[in-house]
């Protein structure tokens, strides 16, 4: 038997390696929040949402508990509830979907343009009926969906659209920022994100001051003066230490997303020079947009061994997402079929996503490649 030389595993995202050049300036932040032991609001979540909200190009940012939970309070502000349809795209992750059940309206699935994995302009219109409340347009891996049309059927039937922004901190549609478009923006700070805290966290932006200012009383239970409820809301507060640590990481984050957007050039390099370049299709930068790179997604009709061979090589790869959501057992009573959505449901069975941080280097992505071709031979 031969023996091969044992390569250093490659993370799929290695938070390890961001955390090193920073650990200082994190460590101080944590060491003031423990100092003051103030760990519910206050000034380091006001300044977080100013800083956020400048960042994202909008006037107002409602810092909150996660992602999910961003949806679920801009939908509760928009006055989503039961009897109301919200239209959204069935390949994103669950809570995209999961927030509108929460809130008892009806999720109403429309199919992805196979190019940018995200909701299909084009099928929008035809799903609008005299329910329809919302439209989510998710975008998906660090780059906007198509915004401009998606906001002129919204305009022309007069529905809002909310944009989940979770994936996409930083990218940019005709120069405009994630989350700065429809009627407002959801963030997600899960540590893999962009901009990830030590921990959950989340946020909603947007330049609609009535929104904003429903959502800060909605997320202390409804009340706008301790213990005085004038709506059912929740605890959907920010952390206070995971504000601090996010305004660190803040100043870093165009870096951080230049570096990713470096690395897929890279990629499309060596894999363009490896021979099994007709194999696979690597991602597409669509007009006008300025994709963040949080996932490099290749797709190929043989993903499945892509799997293999990076697991037997240490290589991190994930499939995002192996099932469309109107296939989940959750959302059975919504009536969707196999064979309902056909873009969505071959992106399930072709793609797969690359190691992709900012700290990526040229002999891991080469390595990556090698892996890749090794796969697709
Ligand atoms: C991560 C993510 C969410 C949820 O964010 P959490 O902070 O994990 O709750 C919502 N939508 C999309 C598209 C996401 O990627």
């Amino acid at each position: 038997m031969s023996v091969s030389t044992v390569k250093t595993p490659i993370p799929l995202c290695d938070l390890r390696a961001q955390l090193a050049p920073i650990r200082g300036e994190i460590q101080a932040a944590i060491d003031a929040v423990l100092d003051s032991q103030a760990f519910i609001m206050g000034p380091h979540v006001a300044e977080f949402e100013k800083q956020a909200a400048a960042y994202c190009q909008c006037a107002h940012a409602v810092g909150c508990s996660s992602g999910s939970d961003a949806l679920l309070l801009a939908l509760m502000a928009m006055g989503i509830g039961p009897g109301d349809e919200v239209i959204t795209s069935p390949f994103t992750f669950f809570a995209t979907a999961g927030a509108v059940s929460r809130l008892g309206a009806k999720t109403i699935f429309v199919d992805i343009e196979p190019a940018g994995f995200n909701i299909d302009p084009g099928r929008l219109e035809s799903a609008i009926t005299a329910r329809t409340r919302a439209i989510i347009p998710v975008h998906l891996f660090g780059q906007i969906a198509d915004m401009d049309p998606i906001l002129e059927v919204g305009r022309r039937r007069g529905v809002p659209v909310l944009e989940d922004a979770a994936q996409a901190i930083g990218s940019e549609y005709d120069g405009r920022r994630a989350g700065s478009m429809g009627i407002a923006g959801t963030l997600s700070f899960f540590p893999s994100k962009n901009l990830g805290g030590i921990g959950d966290g989340g946020m909603v932006v947007t330049n609609d001051a009535a929104l904003a200012e429903k959502m800060r009383v909605l997320r202390v239970h409804g009340a706008k003066t301790k213990y005085i409820h004038t709506v059912v809301g929740g605890n959907f507060r920010l952390d206070t230490l995971q504000a601090a640590v996010l305004s660190v990481k803040l100043r870093y984050l165009d870096r951080w997303n230049a570096a990713r957007r470096g690395h897929a050039d890279t990629y499309r390099k060596l894999i363009s020079a490896s021979p099994i370049a007709a194999n696979v299709v690597v991602p597409t930068e669509l007009p006008r947009r300025y994709h963040i790179y949080n996932q490099f997604i290749v797709r190929s009709a043989i993903r499945d061994r892509v799997l293999e061979v990076f697991k037997s090589r240490g290589i991190g790869t994930a499939v995002y997402y192996p099932v469309g959501l109107h296939m989940q057992e959750c959302f059975k009573d919504l009536g969707y079929r196999q064979g309902d959505f056909p873009e969505t449901e071959k992106a399930c069975l072709q793609t797969c996503a690359l190691p992709m941080f900012p700290e990526l280097t040229e002999t891991q992505q080469a390595d990556v490649v090698e892996a890749l071709t090794a796969a697709l031979k």
